[in-house]
């Protein structure tokens, strides 16, 4: 016995983004419980794993994808009042984790040698393999969004989602993400999150998607349309 909490209580406790109830699964053993708070404990899981993600998901480093250096980089205010949603278009699905490292490779190329950006545009991107890709991450200026790069973590999911949506894997790993940005302090609690085309003329994040993501928690009705000069 020990009068101090068990230290994933305490984790729980600080940080918010999980429960005392997981706390308390991983901190007592099975036979601790009486059947009573056995039933409590999972009536009490049910909710917030529903409610609140367990952690960060695993994000693919720069490095592992064959990133090069930014040119340049720039500082951004944190947390951001906005998430931006973005489809890739092309390149298209990657269904391995091969092609969408190459993917990523090919948008840093575009983005770096064809539109002379410092970098790949995008702050996260999203597979089909179901993995985060680190673009610029958090913490820095990005260039995916008029008016809106130094003020947002933009999230592309690569794919054309024009008549289809990206796999549920995606949709909980940019889902997780954007909960891990809250509860690291990147992203304000009270966040809003967008299509791009609320902000830009552009067909992004595609039909299919913009649909979807206006059921998300946060989604904002904004109009704030930059046209195509
Ligand atoms: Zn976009």
């Amino acid at each position: 016995m020990t009068s101090h909490r068990p230290a994933a209580v305490k984790r729980g406790l600080r940080d918010g983004s999980w429960s005392v109830a997981t706390g308390l699964r991983r901190a007592l053993p099975d036979t601790a419980m009486s059947p009573v708070l056995s039933v409590l404990l999972a009536a009490a899981l049910q909710f917030t794993n529903l409610a609140h993600p367990e952690q960060c998901p695993e994000v693919v480093p720069r490095a592992q994808w064959g990133a090069r250096p930014p040119t340049a980089r720039q500082d951004m205010p944190t947390p951001v009042p906005f998430v931006v949603i973005h489809h890739t278009y092309q390149p298209g699905f990657c269904a391995t984790s091969p092609d969408c490292e190459r993917a990523m490779r090919t948008m840093q190329d575009m983005h770096q040698f064809n539109n002379k950006w410092n970098d790949i545009g995008y702050n996260f991107v999203v597979g089909g393999d179901g993995k985060v890709y680190e673009g610029r991450g958090w913490g820095t200026v990005g260039a995916h969004a008029p008016n809106y790069n130094s003020r947002s973590i933009g999230i592309s999911f690569i794919g054309d989602y024009t008549s289809n949506v990206p796999t549920p894997a995606m949709l909980e790993a940019g889902r997780r993400l954007i909960q891990c940005g809250v509860a690291r302090g990147q992203i304000a609690p009270d966040y809003q999150l967008i299509g791009h085309r609320q902000v830009r003329e552009t067909d992004c994040p595609g039909d299919a998607f913009f649909a979807l993501i206006q059921n998300w928690p946060h989604w904002s009705p904004l109009r704030d349309i930059v046209p195509r000069t």
